[in-house]
């Protein structure tokens, strides 16, 4: 037996409760892992609470992001022993994910522990720095340097915000952080944060064209707050969109890339192709301040992860939530 977290529906409603499972009821897969720990990101939140119709099929062990140890594979990339990330690729929607302690699914979605990185912090990391990561790496791409100019940062107090700031701050960007939560802009200058403004400059209708006020943007809200950051970002400038905190809506003008040559990317995290996952995994090993991360990350166990996804869904989380899924 093992425990989960199980997400049934019943009446048209999202029910959680922490559950002990027999390993029998595990789903198809080639590789069974000994799960370590998992996290609480933003789908997680949506997925638990039943907010957005994340889960595609019930009964659901929620959880798009686990770290542990192969325990059984007939996969021919892992054995017994190793130790294995797992983000994305569906589970935790459509396959039962990382909020338990035993895990079964296919060894194609796997990537190795990097090399410097415990399982502890890869999962301080989780979904949400690696998308952090992926944001970094399309500005790097597009080739913006330190020293090239501003970068802004949206819903910086958030998992994908502090990740993106501590990653930037350590190549030497200069950082601008936007926020609603002005009152944590201590912690946002100690991340590595130059400025630190209020969200509301940004998150109601503006002009298609605005003051030039940086190079880059990691985006994490998306709505009135993208078309403000694209209408403000420098002859040339890139943004990399990733998030819908504020909401799924994008009003905005071509004005800021017909007129400025700016650059839309759009990031995604969950299918994106093995190669870049793992050249991600090992940029953040290399390139994240270990005391930096440990610094937004706080430790829950499985009993409190389920009042823990209406508090991170309500913007009261300051950070990342690793889930012990032994404690
Ligand atoms: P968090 O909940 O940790 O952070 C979101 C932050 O957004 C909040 O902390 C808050 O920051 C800000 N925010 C919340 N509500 C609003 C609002 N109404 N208007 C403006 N800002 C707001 O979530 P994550 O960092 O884990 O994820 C951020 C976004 O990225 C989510 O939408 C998530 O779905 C998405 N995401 C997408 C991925 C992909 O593959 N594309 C992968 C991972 C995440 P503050 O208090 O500082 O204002």
């Amino acid at each position: 037996m093992f425990n989960a977290i199980v997400l049934t529906r019943e009446e048209g409603k999202t029910q959680a409760q922490v559950r002990a499972l027999d390993e029998a009821e595990l789903p198809e897969g080639d590789v069974s892992i000994r799960v370590a720990y998992s996290t609480l990101n933003y789908k997680d939140g949506l997925a638990i609470t039943g907010k957005a119709p994340v889960v595609r099929n019930f009964p659901m062990v929620p959880g798009i992001d686990l770290v542990g140890r192969v325990e059984e594979s007939s996969h021919p990339d892992w054995n017994p022993g190793d130790a294995v990330i797992l983000n994305g690729w569906g589970v935790g929607e459509r396959h039962w994910g990382g909020l338990a302690q035993k895990a079964r699914l296919s060894g194609d979605w796997l990537v190795p522990l990097p090399e410097g990185l415990s399982p502890r912090q890869a999962m301080a990391i989780g979904t949400a720095g690696y998308t952090a990561m992926l944001c970094v790496l399309a500005l790097e791409r597009h080739g913006i340097g330190p020293g090239d100019g501003d970068v802004l940062v949206t819903g910086a107090n958030g998992g994908v915000g502090g990740i993106a700031i501590a990653l930037l701050a350590k190549k030497g960007y200069r950082i601008i952080a936007t926020t609603g939560r002005i009152m944590e802009s201590a912690y946002l200058l100690g991340l590595g944060a130059a400025e630190v403004i209020d969200r509301a400059e940004l998150n109601g209708p503006g002009k298609p064209l605005m003051k030039e006020r940086w190079l880059g943007v990691v985006d994490t809200v998306g709505s009135h707050t993208l078309a403000n950051a694209c209408a403000s970002t420098h002859y040339n400038g890139a943004v990399a969109a990733c998030g819908m905190a504020q909401g799924m809506d994008f009003p905005a003008t071509v004005a800021p890339f017909i007129l400025r040559g700016v650059t839309l990317y759009g990031i995604d995290s969950v299918m994106v192709s093995r190669e870049r996952r793992i050249q991600a995994w090992n940029r953040l090993a290399s390139d994240l301040d270990p005391l930096r991360l440990e610094a937004i990350t706080r430790e829950i166990g499985l009993n409190q992860v389920i009042p823990a996804a209406t508090d991170l869904l309500n913007g009261e989380i300051r950070g990342r939530l690793v889930v012990d899924v032994n404690a």
